[in-house]
C-alpha cells in the first residue's frame, strides 16, 4: 500500500517560567510577547499541549489527531498497540537562567496506581554550560526512608545531593524514582516519556512571581525516590563524527548521537519504530519518502514508520539526536510485561508470588511471577 505520509516538521511550542532564559531566541526562535522561554516544546503529544504539523498536507494537524488517523504507519505497529494516541515520547529543549527545583518522577508501575498512563524516566544532552553550572543527580550515599526524612526535616536536604558539573556535550541519564535538578546557566534538550507528572521535593526556599513559595509534594515523592548512591552520573560515550553513537537504549527510548560533516544515509527496514531527528548543532536536512526538510538547532523531524529510508545532510558541521523506541525492548521491562498480561487475571486469578529466587526468566514453575 502507498503511504502519504512524509517527514514531518512541527511548530515550536513555547513555555516561560519564573526561572526560564533568554537563549533560546539565538537558536532562531521568535517566541515574543513572552518575556523569556525556558522550555520549548519541540514534539508533544500531552493531552492540551500537542504539536502541530507544520509542513505538508497534514499541516495545522496535531501529533495526537494524526496518530489517530496513521496509527502503526507513524509509529510502528507495536508501539501503536502499546502508546495509542499518546506519542511514547515528549521532547523539549530547557534554558534555565535559574535553577529549577529539586525533584523526582514515579516510574511506570507507581504512576499507574496513581491513575497515571506513564512514569517518567528522562536524560539531558547539553547543549550550553555556563562555567560552574550544576546538575543535581541522584544521591552522594545511599540511605533508608528514615535518613532522607530526618534530612530533610532538618532543611538540610541539599547536603547528601550528588552534583555534577555539565560541559557541552555531556549526557545524563535519570531514570525515574533519581532525584535532580537542572542548574542555572544551562540549555540542555530533553527527552522524556510521555508524562507530565513532577514531584517537587525542594524549591530552595524561592518565593515565586507572586511572592509565594511553590507547592511541594514532599509524600508523594517519598514512595517514588530511590534512595541509592549515584557516583558518576555522566553516560561515557566515545563522540565520533559521521557515526551513530549511543547515548541511551531502554524501553523507554533509544538516543543516539549523530554528529555530521557528510551526509549518511540509513536504513530503518527492521526497525518497528519512528524516528526523530532532534537538531542540536547547526544547520541540518532529512530526507526521506521523497521529502527534505531543513532544520536547525531545536527543531525535529518525525520519520513516519513505514520509512525505510533516510538520509541526512548537513551545512558545516551539524549534530542531531536520533530517537525511537524499539518494541523489542519491552522483552527486559517487567512493568509492561505485567501490565500486557492484567487482563489474564480476570479468569485466573493474580498468579501466586513464587519464592524460588532465581531469575524469572530460570524458574520452571508456572506461577513463578518474579
Ligand atoms: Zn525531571
Amino acid at each position: 500500500m502507498e503511504s502519504k505520509l512524509y517527514p514531518m516538521k512541527f511548530l515550536p511550542l513555547y513555555k516561560n517560567v519564573v526561572w526560564g532564559g533568554n537563549r533560546i531566541k539565538e537558536l532562531g526562535f521568535d517566541y515574543s510577547p513572552l518575556p523569556n522561554c525556558g522550555e520549548l516544546w519541540c514534539l508533544s503529544s500531552v493531552e492540551g499541549r500537542e504539536s502541530v504539523v507544520e509542513n505538508g498536507f497534514l499541516a495545522d494537524n496535531n501529533l495526537s489527531e494524526i496518530l489517530e488517523i496513521y496509527m502503526g504507519d507513524i509509529v510502528g505497529e507495536r508501539n501503536y498497540e502499546h502508546f495509542g494516541n499518546t506519542f511514547p515520547v515528549l521532547l523539549k529543549l530547557i534554558d534555565s537562567a535559574d535553577r529549577l527545583s529539586v525533584q523526582v518522577h514515579p516510574d511506570d508501575r507507581l504512576a499507574r496506581e496513581r491513575g497515571m498512563e506513564n512514569g517518567k524516566t528522562e536524560m539531558w544532552y547539553v547543549l550550553q554550560a555556563d562555567e560552574g553550572s550544576e546538575i543535581v543527580d541522584g544521591f552522594t550515599h545511599s540511605m533508608t526512608a528514615d535518613d532522607y526524612q530526618k534530612v530533610l526535616s532538618l532543611g538540610k536536604l541539599e547536603s547528601i545531593l550528588h552534583v555534577e558539573h555539565p560541559q557541552p556535550g555531556d549526557c545524563f541519564f535519570i531514570p525515574a524514582g533519581r532525584v535532580h535538578a537542572l542548574g542555572k546557566g544551562l540549555m540542555v534538550a530533553e527527552i522524556q516519556q510521555t508524562s507530565d507528572c513532577t514531584y517537587r521535593i525542594y524549591d530552595y526556599n524561592r518565593p515565586d512571581a507572586n511572592g509565594k513559595l511553590r507547592q511541594l509534594h514532599t509524600a508523594e515523592a517519598l514512595a517514588a525516590l530511590d534512595f541509592s548512591e549515584v557516583k558518576d552520573g555522566r553516560t561515557p560515550y566515545n563522540y565520533q563524527k559521521n557515526s551513530t553513537v549511543c547515548l541511551a537504549d531502554n524501553s523507554h527510548f533509544t538516543v543516539s548521537l549523530v554528529a555530521l560533516d557528510k551526509p549518511m544515509r540509513k536504513n530503518f527496514t527492521k526497525l518497528d519504530s519512528f524516528v526523530v531527528y532532534l537538531c542540536v548543532e547547526g544547520l541540518a536536512a532529512v530526507r526521506s519518502m521523497g521529502t527534505v526538510v531543513p532544520i536547525h538547532a531545536g527543531e525535529c523531524v518525525l520519520v513516519p514508520a513505514v520509512a525505510d529510508e533516510v538520509e541526512l545532510y548537513n551545512e558545516g558541521d551539524a549534530k542531531l539526536l536520533e530517537i525511537y523506541v524499539d518494541p523489542d525492548k519491552w522483552e527486559d521491562d517487567g512493568h509492561s510485561h505485567i501490565h500486557d498480561f492484567d487482563w489474564l487475571a480476570e479468569f485466573v486469578g493474580s498468579p501466586s508470588q513464587c519464592d524460588c529466587d532465581v531469575h524469572h526468566n530460570l524458574c520452571d514453575n508456572p506461577d513463578c511471577n518474579q
